[in-house]
């Protein structure tokens, strides 16, 4: 059976020996460095709750390339019932770290390379498809962690790639040789990079024919020649340096994001998926993203569920919960939530098979699915912030709730209904504060506004896929202006 233990998947990270920045230093032992130890714990969470009975269904799945029973997170999706299933483990997911768990992004660019490297071949005569799933094989066989990374820095961003004062503001191909390509470039905001094995990478855009160099695809390793991450902060990050566990809100698991350099690496053409097909690049671009999109209808609603729990909790120990106002805000929450994971089960549900045999979801709907989530977190943090009170952002240190003369004012007056202990009310309002404006706002708020692509993506592609001549048709017919075809 090709599952790691969650103790095995920790090990392998430190024998990568990846070269991480942070606070302009080398870290020398960043598995067990405090700001990032809670990142590896959500990702070693996946490999937990796929080793645990009550889970197998959501977290494990039959490898469609060799039989055996493997991690969700690197399966690629044979039906509906697949699309659906990942939406839920994702929500699960989220119910059980609070944070993003990072392993998602991997499993949606697998999933698009495969029937894109797949209908390559079959246009241009290229061998892609079969190098990309004895990648797929091995990530499967070994249950690794991927990287899936495709933003680009960037530059000036009213620039094509070929165009910008530096090239290498997109990550392109600056080598050819019989062995294969050198790469160099950058990928920004990579989350889970540096608790991955595998980067995959994957343009950032639809390309020109000028901008063919920049038509790139690949897999390596995490700790190949040339490659180094500078971690990225996240708000409060540093309180898990002051050893007060309760001021972090979420003491054991988190988010991570890198900047990802590559200083000239070099790829071998087995690990090669794209080198210069342009006209592919908009496809790529296209699928990762309604994956992406749909996954957002799941890990979101996860962390959702904890932040409505949160706000029903501390409306509870502020004394508050049966107000009229308070239920009526929880049920807005909720229904907020629920929606969005309506519209992930719906783009999974209404999904199809790919040439490739792997499924695709609704385009469409996952596109509306993720517009939705640049904006109903936001409300429900607002609506949790609301039922909290200010406390969660004036409340004093756990050290001063420890402090053997401080302490017990605080214990005194900071307290809510007299039946809960003082320090469950705040131990609340600090994970609120953490969902709304600390380390796991990253993944909460900003991430469901940019991740899987900026709101104004969505709306291109739901412009593109409304179809509203077809909607103009109908009106007209029942407007009695055109006939309906019998
Ligand atoms: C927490 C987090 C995690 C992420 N994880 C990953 C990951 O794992 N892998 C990965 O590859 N990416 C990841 N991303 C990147 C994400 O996909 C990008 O943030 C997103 O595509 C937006 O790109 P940007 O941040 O460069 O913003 P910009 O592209 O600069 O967008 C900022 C604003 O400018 C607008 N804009 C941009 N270009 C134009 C233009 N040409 N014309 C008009 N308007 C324009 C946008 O619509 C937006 O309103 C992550 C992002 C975040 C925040």
């Amino acid at each position: 059976m090709a599952l790691k233990t969650p103790q095995e998947y920790i090990d392998s990270l430190r024998n990568l020996k990846l070269k991480v920045y942070m606070f302009g230093e080398l870290i020398e032992n960043y598995v067990d460095h405090p700001i990032i130890r809670p990142s590896i714990n959500a990702v070693a969470k996946s490999y937990r709750l796929a080793l645990d009975e009550r889970y197998r269904d959501l977290l494990t799945a039959t490898s469609s390339l060799t039989g055996e029973t493997i991690s969700r997170f690197t399966h690629l999706h044979q039906s509906t019932d697949d699309l659906v299933r990942k939406v839920q483990m994702l929500r699960l997911m989220g119910q059980k770290t609070a944070s993003c768990f990072q392993r998602c992004v991997g499993m949606d660019a697998l999933n698009a390379l495969d029937s894109v490297t797949f209908e390559m071949d079959r246009k241009l005569g290229t061998e892609y498809h079969r190098r990309f799933r004895r990648f797929v094989k091995h990530v499967q066989e070994n249950d690794l962690v991927v990287d899936g990374a495709m933003t680009d820095p960037k530059g000036d961003r009213s620039l094509r790639p070929s165009q910008q004062a530096d090239p290498d503001l997109y990550l392109r191909v600056v080598r050819v040789s019989s062995d294969g390509i050198v790469v160099r470039g950058a990928k920004v905001h990579q989350t889970g990079a540096v608790n991955s094995h595998e980067i995959c990478v994957m343009p950032t855009t639809a390309m020109a024919e000028e901008d063919r160099d920049y038509a790139v695809a690949f897999a390596i390793p995490s700790n190949a020649p040339g490659i180094f991450y500078v971690y990225g902060r996240q708000s409060c990050d540093t309180r898990k340096l002051e050893g007060a566990e309760m001021d972090t809100g979420n003491a054991m698991y988190g988010g991570q994001e890198a900047l990802v350099i590559f200083d000239d690496v070099f790829v071998p053409w087995e690990r090669v998926f794209m080198c210069r097909e342009y006209q592919f690049t908009g496809m790529l671009v296209e699928r990762f993203a309604a994956y992406h999109r749909q996954s957002y209808g799941g890990c979101k609603v996860g962390v959702g569920d904890v932040l409505i729990g949160a706000a029903a909790a501390i409306a509870e120990y502020n004394g508050v919960a049966r107000a009229a106002h308070i239920r009526d805000k929880l049920v807005e929450m909720v229904h907020l939530n629920e929606t969005l994971y309506a519209c992930g089960i719906a783009c999974s549900s209404q999904g199809y098979p790919t040439a490739s045999g792997t499924y695709l979801v609704d385009l469409l709907l996952a596109n509306v699915c993720k517009l939705n989530v640049t904006r109903f977190p936001y409300e429900i943090a607002r609506l949790a912030e609301d039922i909290a009170g200010g406390l969660m952002v004036t409340m004093p240190s756990e050290k001063d709730f420890r402090h053997p003369q401080i302490g017990p004012y605080l214990e005194k007056y900071l307290k809510g209904v007299a039946t809960v202990p003082t320090e469950h009310r705040l131990r609340m309002l600090r994970l609120i504060e953490n969902l709304t404006l600390g380390c796991g706002a990253v993944g909460y708020r900003t991430e469901s506004l940019h991740g899987a692509g900026s709101p104004q993506a969505q709306r291109i592609m739901i412009a593109r896929l409304a179809d509203l001549e077809h909607k103009k048709k109908l009106a007209r017919i029942i407007a009695g202006i055109e006939r309906e075809e019998e």
